[in-house]
């Protein structure tokens, strides 16, 4: 079984001192939330993840979910361990107290968002998708249906699931069948099947809502002709209370590469009622709520993830004995974390799950003040940001966790390939982040096409970075940095420059570097994340030398042995498409 201990101290470090958004720290509803506190809901969440979520990682892999006689039970232990997680108020922790939430501000519960991950995938989605519904049910849904079922979402008694792919309509979302008919009482009956819908259907909650994209007929074609609808498992009373079964059955559940733990579900709607959310045909702009807040959650499952392959590999690198060092003295056996290129190794894991935390609470700070600053202008500047990282967090920290879960194979040798130390599970557990929540090609096209060609809030991002830059301008020990940062923000820029270029009349161009694009705008941020980590530790070195020297030699590292990597996908991108599209693949 692998190990895992909630890395506590890099995220007080992070709250007591890169909470650096002005902004941020106007917002009224949080000024209370001071540190002790914050220290406080951490070291109970550590508990909780570490000694009862974790253990059932490993349990849900080798006992994975069972459909039998319609029914979908979940692993030995989950149902336990998803009782006790309710009544210690996790599924409450980010919502508004008016449906008995905690009230918690993003840059929290992205903390526990990553502990969970770390412990275990599989049963983190349980509650995850329901966050995801009480958001859109929030934001879209009339007052009736927000008193109906978002209190019993917000304590955890009833789950959510986000319903959108059929068999014919993954990405493409136009190709959606199911169909919704209104009835004389402004209720709908929905047919149709979706598949790989998570969570679908378990024994953990007394009701799932089903949120649901289908198609009203005579509406217009394609995506502009979706809506969304509330379906819930069972029916439930005017009193709130569950009452009889609704049209929606579950066929079967996938067997899978990872996440074993999680039921993955293929559910038939049989004129299944079900009530809109928002305007009809506006559905899918509703549903991006849900989806948007969901893909920067799937971005923290993959540092998550990678955060547990460190720490097992650091260990065993510390532990197993093999061959000698350059530096060997007394002629017996070092431990392998001797070896310069298992060093290099671990560092580079180090290097990007530290800068990738760093990055999440930058964004978690601008999505607490898209939310929640009182101020229309600051609000909307804030969201424009987030829309514009949050493809990148989504894919560069799951396609990170594919690197960094790789690389932790490779430090166990034999012993990482095999079952027995769990190294080979994360691996398989992260492989879906990358896929799920629209792919991580499909969010490079929308980083690109939407969000970078289409408007400005690049240019406000890359501001954002030089003003940092400029602020700390004369200060020898950053020079380094300043310097590095500042040429691949140029490149970052020529980049963006020569994409809009070549939109204008070779758009295969353009298509065959939005993954290098995505990719060197996430080294960046990093780098803009390091960057202050730098400065915070040059400044603190006194006060606690063993910690922040290490964070001033990560920094270095990141500098010198990651960040060039941005050199060679700008490269790559702007040596064109003519080879891509002319191959006859034969
Ligand atoms: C374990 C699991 C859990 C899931 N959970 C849910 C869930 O809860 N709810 C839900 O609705 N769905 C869920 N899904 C579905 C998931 O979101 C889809 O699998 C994913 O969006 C991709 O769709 P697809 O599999 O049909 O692939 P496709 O859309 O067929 O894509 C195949 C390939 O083509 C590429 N591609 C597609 N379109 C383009 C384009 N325009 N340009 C360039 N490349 C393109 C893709 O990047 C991909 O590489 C889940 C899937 C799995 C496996």
């Amino acid at each position: 079984m692998t190990i895992y201990n909630a890395p506590i101290d890099e995220m007080m470090f992070l709250f007591n001192n890169l909470k650096d958004n002005e902004n941020y720290n106007e917002i009224e509803k949080f000024k209370d939330i001071n540190s002790d506190l914050v220290k406080d809901i951490l070291d109970q969440a550590a508990k909780m993840n570490q000694e009862i979520i974790h253990p059932l990682a490993q349990v849900g892999d080798e006992n994975p979910c069972v459909y039998e006689n319609g029914i979908v039970r979940s692993p030995p232990g989950y149902k336990e361990a998803y009782s006790k997680f309710i009544n210690d108020g996790w599924t409450s922790l980010s919502c508004d107290p008016k449906y008995g939430g905690q009230g918690m501000p993003k840059t929290v519960s992205t903390f526990f968002e990553e502990m969970l991950s770390s412990a275990s995938l599989s049963f983190k989605l349980y509650s995850e998708l329901s966050i995801g519904a009480y958001n859109c049910i929030l934001h879209h849904a009339n007052e009736k249906i927000k008193d109906k079922f978002l209190p019993k979402i917000v304590e955890g008694k009833w789950s959510g699931t986000m319903c959108l792919t059929e068999s014919q309509c993954g990405t493409d979302l136009g190709l959606i069948k199911t169909k919704a008919s209104k009835q004389k009482d402004g209720s709908f009956l929905l047919t149709g099947q979706k598949i790989f819908i998570t969570s679908g259907d378990h024994d953990l909650t007394e009701n799932i809502i089903h949120l649901v994209l289908a198609k009203v007929p005579g509406g217009p074609a394609g995506t502009k002709g979706i809506s969304l609808f509330l379906v819930p498992k069972f029916n439930v009373n005017d009193d709130g209370s569950v009452g009889t079964k609704n049209g929606v059955n579950t066929l079967s559940i996938e067997s899978k590469m990872g996440i074993k733990g999680s039921p993955t579900c293929v559910l038939n709607f049989d004129n299944a009622k079900g009530f809109l959310i928002g305007e009809e045909n506006k559905g899918l702009s509703s549903m991006f709520t849900m989806m948007n807040l969901e893909r920067i959650i799937v971005g923290i499952q993959g540092l998550g993830i990678a955060e547990t392959a460190y720490q097992n590999s650091l260990s065993y690198a510390k532990e197993r004995k093999q061959g000698k060092s350059n530096n060997n003295k007394n002629n017996q056996t070092d431990e392998i974390i001797k070896h310069a290129d298992i060093r290099r190794s671990l560092l580079s894991m180090k290097s990007i799950i530290e800068g990738q935390r760093s990055l999440a609470f930058w964004l978690s700070q601008q999505i607490d003040v898209s939310l929640n600053h009182s101020n229309e202008k600051i609000r909307k500047s804030a969201e424009e940001l987030v829309s514009l990282i949050t493809p990148v967090v989504k894919s560069f920290f799951t396609d990170m966790g594919t690197e960094i879960t790789n690389e932790a194979i490779q430090i166990f040798g034999g012993y990482g390939y095999t079952k027995d130390q769990g190294i080979e599970q994360l691996f398989r557990d992260n492989r879906i982040t990358p896929i799920y929540e629209g792919t991580n090609s499909v969010q490079a096209i929308d980083l690109v096409f939407r969000k970078v060609l289409n408007n400005k809030v690049l240019s406000n991002f890359i501001s954002i970075i030089k003003k940092e830059i400029k602020e700390e301008n004369g200060k020898p020990e950053l020079e380094k940095f300043s310097k590095i940062l500042g040429v691949s923000i140029n490149h970052l820029e020529e980049f963006a420059k020569w994409l809009e270029e070549k939109n204008k009349n070779k758009k295969d161009d353009v298509s065959s570097a939005c993954n290098d694009f995505l990719k060197v705008l996430g080294y960046v941020s990093l780098a803009y994340s390091w960057f202050k980590i730098t400065k915070v530790s040059l400044d603190r070195l006194n006060e606690n030398k063993n910690f922040y020297e290490e964070k001033v030699n990560t920094a270095n590292y990141y500098f010198d042995k990651i960040l060039p990597r941005v050199e060679a996908h700008y490269k790559s991108a702007k040596a064109g498409s003519d080879s891509i599209m002319k191959a006859k693949f034969n």
